[in-house]
């Protein structure tokens, strides 16, 4: 029979100690969270009888997650971050903050900072070979009136599935920008199609995936910011139709609503036109929705972590 000890008053006391619940100091939100996570994983230790191998191979698991910096990679992929998603859609449904575009995951590779245009911009440097991409679009409130002065900021991947910064092997802010929308509310970017990534197969999220009988792969996507006074940040991601990954995503992003149609053009006299080298292209318009935002705390992003910051 299963041995338990959790639920003893002695056990529990020695929680409350351990997690400061007896002194005066430290911060009681913090000591809060603290004691739920010991009273947690003592019942998940007694109640699966987690084995003395199981519970330090996942300590050493912690410590290499860490140390490949993966910790945000892995909660994408357990789903975590799209529960959140989630949640927050409940929350909101129960406020009655309906409508608008959907949100959905920012994923760990945000780098704070990119240049700021007016209106438009080109997002990579030029050495990247992919098909180059037009992405244009509105941003608008929820009555369908466009925003002036609303910031796109966009990020995505290149056609090795990589982003700068985290890949140092690219340019500073090479497909990253901030871009400022004009008076009739619209962005415009050329950049090139990204492509789709997956998970390191060496590192310690694909490790765990694979216990889990599940690939690393996410479809070809752009991440974004959308933000303007008076609005509620949104933080979303655009997949294409017809991505083999597009419901299949190892992170949970793709949402109803955050598809777009990239349509490729070969037209060598269009390409010219367009300052195209070569003879096809891709159109890609997608526009957003912003609520109105009822407090000022909710037109910015989350305080999470971020690699730089802005100037
Ligand atoms: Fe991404």
């Amino acid at each position: 029979m299963t041995v338990k000890i959790s639920h003893t008053a002695d056990v529990q006391a020695f929680f409350d100690t351990v997690a400061g619940l007896g002194n005066e100091q430290g911060s009681p939100r913090f000591k809060q969270i603290i004691l739920r996570i010991l009273q947690d994983t003592a019942r998940l230790i007694e109640d699966l009888e987690i084995s003395e191998n199981e519970f330090w191979k996942a300590v050493d698991y912690l410590n290499r997650l860490g140390g490949r910096n993966e910790a945000g990679l892995l909660v994408a992929g357990l789903g975590i971050e799209h529960f959140i998603d989630l949640l927050q859609d409940a929350k909101d449904e129960q406020a009655g903050l309906v409508g608008g575009t959907p949100r959905t995951i920012e994923g760990p590779l945000y780098v704070a900072g990119a240049p700021l245009a007016q209106g438009e911009a080109r997002m990579d440097d030029g050495t990247d070979p992919g098909t180059v991409m037009f992405l244009t679009g509105r941003v608008f409130d929820a009555e369908g009136q466009p925003l002036a002065g609303a910031t796109v900021d966009l990020w995505h991947a290149n056609t090795q599935g990589t982003y700068s910064y985290f890949d140092s092997t690219q340019s500073e802010f090479n497909l990253r920008r901030r871009i400022v929308t004009d008076a009739e509310g619209r962005y415009r970017a050329r950049t090139i199609v990204p492509s789709g990534y997956g998970c390191d197969p060496q590192g310690p999220t694909q490790e765990c995936l694979n216990q889990l009988g599940r690939h690393g792969q996410r479809p070809a996507h752009v991440h974004f910011f959308i933000s303007a006074p008076g609005y509620r940040h949104l933080t979303t991601q655009i997949n294409f139709a017809g991505d083999k990954y597009l419901w299949d995503d190892f992170a949970y992003a793709t949402r109803d609503g955050l598809v777009g149609e990239l349509k490729f053009v070969t037209d060598a006299a269009a390409a010219r036109d367009r300052g195209v080298q070569g003879d096809t292209f891709a159109d890609l318009e997608f526009d957003f929705h912003l609520q109105a935002a009822k407090q000022p705390a909710l037109e910015t992003r989350s305080d999470r972590p971020r690699a730089l910051q802005d100037a």
